[in-house]
């Protein structure tokens, strides 16, 4: 093991950084973690990853002491979205997310599923896709501004006992300050200053986005490209621990 993961990882922590695993197999993935630290960051595994590995690698990492966000985005029946949760509770996994617009039914039973165990998942709910705009929405029949959406779609989220949003961070501050200090909020579309947007358009620098109230920010590229993905990964833990 690289001595400086050795001596990071002695330390306590709670890492905000969740490094998404945008790769398509075990191998590529196993490369690229093995540079980085579970006292540094937690790790996010999505429908390509999950599909194309299974339980079998995600239990690999939780076993290197790495909490994973299984990042599926559930949106079926209640009972069906319920069962996954349970799935994904019996993994152990940290953190795992649904979409909001399956409904208040929906999110009970999903965080009543899970309810009883003793380090249950959190939940958090997708509101509108950043992907989606105002006329993708008014396609699909609703004619709401899209912040309006996100608002009343995080706040069911909330009051079926959802704990917290997967959002953009342009979106943060202000459900920060309808939503209350404790509410989680997830947020992807960061970029370092130093670094190139990508694909990702309306951008924030980590900085920005935890003092717009993100709780864990959810950073791909500019971590897994990176020439050193350990230093990329604690430059962007000092510029959000020195802000
Ligand atoms: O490489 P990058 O930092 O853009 O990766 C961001 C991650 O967050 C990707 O896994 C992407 O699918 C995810 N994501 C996003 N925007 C959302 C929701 C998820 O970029 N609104």
């Amino acid at each position: 093991m690289n001595p400086l993961i050795s001596e990071i990882s002695t330390q306590k922590s709670d890492p905000k950084i969740i490094v998404a695993l945008d790769f398509p197999d075990e191998k590529q993935t196993l490369n690229f973690v093995r540079q980085v630290s579970p006292a540094l960051c937690r790790l996010k595994i999505g429908k390509e990853l999950f599909t194309a590995t299974g339980a079998s690698l995600l239990e690999k990492l939780m076993t290197q002491g790495f909490e994973i966000f299984l990042d599926l985005k559930f949106h079926d029946i209640p009972n069906t979205v319920a069962a996954a949760c349970r799935s994904a509770a019996e993994l152990g996994v940290w953190l795992v997310d649904m979409h909001a617009a399956g409904g208040k039914r929906m999110m009970e039973a999903a965080a009543n599923a899970i309810a009883h165990y003793t380090q249950r998942p959190k939940l958090i709910a997708v509101t509108v896709l950043t992907s989606m705009t105002a006329d993708d929405l008014a396609e699909v029949g609703i004619t709401t501004p899209v912040e309006q959406q996100v608002l009343r779609l995080a706040t069911l989220a909330q009051n079926s006992g959802i704990d917290g949003v997967v959002c953009s961070a342009q979106e943060a501050a202000l459900l920060r300050q309808q939503l209350g200090q404790d509410f989680w909020l997830v947020t992807p579309g960061i970029r370092p200053a130093v670094t190139t947007t990508d694909d990702q358009r309306r951008t924030m620098t980590p900085i920005e986005a935890i003092n717009a109230g993100s709780s864990y920010l959810v950073i791909g590229r500019p971590i897994t490209q990176a020439e050193n993905p350990l230093q990329a990964l604690m430059d962007i833990n000092n510029s959000i621990q020195a802000g």
